[in-house]
C-alpha cells in the first residue's frame, strides 16, 4: 500500500482515551477520524468525525467502519481476532488479525516471545485447579496466576503467597483458563517504545520507568535512571518482536528489571501505550502521531526527547469531592494536564494524567507526586505489594 495522505480517514475500534489522543494528533495532520464505540459520550467520539455506534464485538458494525476508513486500527487489544480477520478483506487493519491472536492470548504471547527468544519469567498454562497444584511446585511462592484473556490493569489477578493461597486464587480468577507465572523480585519496572511503519523502519523513544501500584500503572519516568547498556538491551528485545510480529504501529514492551541488569519481558502491546504517554508534550512526535503516521504507510517523526518528562495518571478516586480544583495543575507552567472527557468518575478509573517537564526527570516527578498530594486529602493510599488472592477488578 503507498502511504495514505491527509484527507483520508483513519478507522478506530474503541472509543477510550487512546483512541481521543490518537484522533487528536490524526486530526491535526488533516485526516479524518472515525470511532466504533458504543456510546457517543466516550472520549473518542467526542472528538471524531464521525461515530459508528455498535460494541467491540459487532462485526456489521465493524464492516461500516471499513467502508468509512481507509485504514482501521484499535484503542483496545481486546477486539475479537476473528472479527479483525473478516475486516483484512475490505481494508488494511494494524495492528493485523494475526498479531491480536498472538497477544490476546497470554500463553501464545509467551510462546511466540520464547520463539523469538526473548527472556521472561518462568510460567505455565493452567486449565483446572488440579493442575494449579501441580504448578505452583514448579513455580514456587510467591506466584502469580493470571486470566489468560481479557485481562488489564492487574484484572483477573491473584498472588498466591503459600499453600492456602491455591483454591482462593482459582477462585479469584473466575475458574478459566490461566497462566501461572513465578512472582518477580524486580528492581524496576520499564518500557521499550518504538514504532515501525509499512517499510519496516523502527523509531525508538527514550525507555521509560514505570511505578505500578496493584497491579496499574501510577506514574512513568523517562528517560529511565537505567545503564545506557540495559536501554539497548531493551530496546533491541522489542525491535526483535515488532519485526518478529511485522507489525505496524506503536509497540509497547513492558519488562522487569532485576538486579540493574537482566531484563525479563511482561508483556507487550501492539499499539498507544499509557507508559508512552510521556511522548504527547514531552517528545518532538508524539506516540498517537507516530502510530498515526505508520498505520498511514508515512515516514515515521521525529522521537527525540527534549527535556527529561515525568506522567502521573490521574485516577477517579480525586473526584471523591467533585470535579478536582485543576486551578492547581495550571498554576504550575511545567505542567501539563490532559482530562479524557470520561463522564463518570470510578475508583481506579483513569480519567487523565499530567505531564511535567523539567531539566531532571526526579524533579519532574517530585512536581507530579506533589500535585496528586493536593487532590489526594481523602484518597486511601493502598500497599505496594499485590493482594493476596485478590478478587478479579
Ligand atoms: P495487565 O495485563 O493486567 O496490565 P500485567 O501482567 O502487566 O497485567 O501486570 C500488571 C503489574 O502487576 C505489573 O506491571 C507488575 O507491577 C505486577 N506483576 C505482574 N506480574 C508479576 C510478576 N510475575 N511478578 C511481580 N509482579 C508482577
Amino acid at each position: 500500500m503507498s502511504a495514505l495522505l491527509p484527507g483520508s480517514t483513519l478507522g478506530v475500534i474503541g472509543g477510550g482515551q487512546l483512541a481521543r489522543m490518537m484522533a487528536f494528533e490524526a486530526r491535526r495532520m488533516g485526516y479524518r477520524v472515525a470511532v466504533l464505540a458504543p456510546d457517543s459520550a466516550e472520549p473518542a467520539v467526542q472528538v471524531a468525525d464521525e461515530w459508528i455506534a455498535g460494541s467491540l464485538h459487532d462485526l456489521e458494525a465493524a464492516k461500516r467502519l471499513a467502508a468509512s476508513a481507509d485504514v482501521v486500527t484499535l484503542d483496545t487489544e481486546h477486539v475479537p481476532a476473528s472479527l479483525l480477520a473478516t475486516l483484512e478483506d475490505l481494508v488494511p487493519v494494524r495492528p493485523s488479525a494475526s498479531v491480536l491472536e498472538i497477544v490476546q492470548d497470554r500463553c501464545a504471547q509467551r510462546r511466540f516471545l520464547d520463539s523469538v527468544g526473548a527472556p521472561q519469567p518462568r510460567c505455565l498454562s493452567i486449565d483446572s485447579l488440579e493442575e494449579l497444584g501441580w504448578a505452583v511446585s514448579s513455580t514456587g511462592f510467591p506466584a502469580v496466576l493470571k486470566t489468560r484473556r481479557s485481562g488489564y490493569d492487574g484484572k483477573g489477578q491473584s498472588v498466591i503467597r503459600g499453600e492456602d493461597g491455591i483454591a482462593r486464587a482459582w477462585e479469584a480468577v473466575g475458574r478459566q483458563p490461566a497462566m501461572l507465572e513465578e512472582f518477580v523480585e524486580f528492581e524496576s519496572e520499564v518500557s521499550a517504545l518504538l514504532a515501525r511503519n509499512t517499510q519496516g523502519e523502527i523509531r525508538f523513544y527514550p525507555i521509560a520507568a514505570n511505578l505500578h501500584r496493584e497491579h496499574v500503572l501510577r506514574t512513568t519516568v523517562a528517560p529511565a535512571p537505567i545503564a545506557p547498556s540495559v536501554a539497548v538491551d531493551a530496546n533491541e528485545i522489542a525491535a526483535r518482536i515488532a519485526n518478529a510480529l511485522d507489525l505496524v504501529g506503536m509497540l509497547a514492551v513492558e519488562m522487569f528489571l532485576v538486579r540493574g541488569t537482566t531484563l525479563l519481558v511482561n508483556e507487550i502491546a501492539p499499539r498507544p501505550h499509557n507508559s508512552g504517554h510521556f511522548t504527547f508534550g514531552g517528545c518532538v512526535t508524539s506516540q498517537f502521531e507516530q502510530h498515526v503516521r505508520a498505520v498511514f504507510g508515512l515516514p515515521l517523526g521525529d522521537p527525540t526527547q527534549p527535556l527529561p518528562a515525568a506522567m502521573v495518571n490521574l485516577f477517579g478516586d480525586l473526584w471523591h469531592d467533585g470535579e478536582p480544583d485543576w486551578s492547581r495543575v495550571l498554576a504550575v507552567p511545567e505542567a501539563r494536564l490532559h482530562l479524557y472527557g470520561k463522564r463518570e468518575a470510578r475508583p481506579g478509573r483513569k480519567m487523565g494524567h499530567i505531564l511535567i517537564l523539567s531539566e531532571h526527570a526526579q524533579d519532574a516527578l517530585e512536581t507530579g507526586e506533589a500535585l496528586l498530594e493536593q487532590f489526594a486529602d481523602e484518597e486511601v493510599v493502598e500497599p505496594q505489594a499485590p493482594k493476596e488472592a485478590a478478587s478479579p477488578r
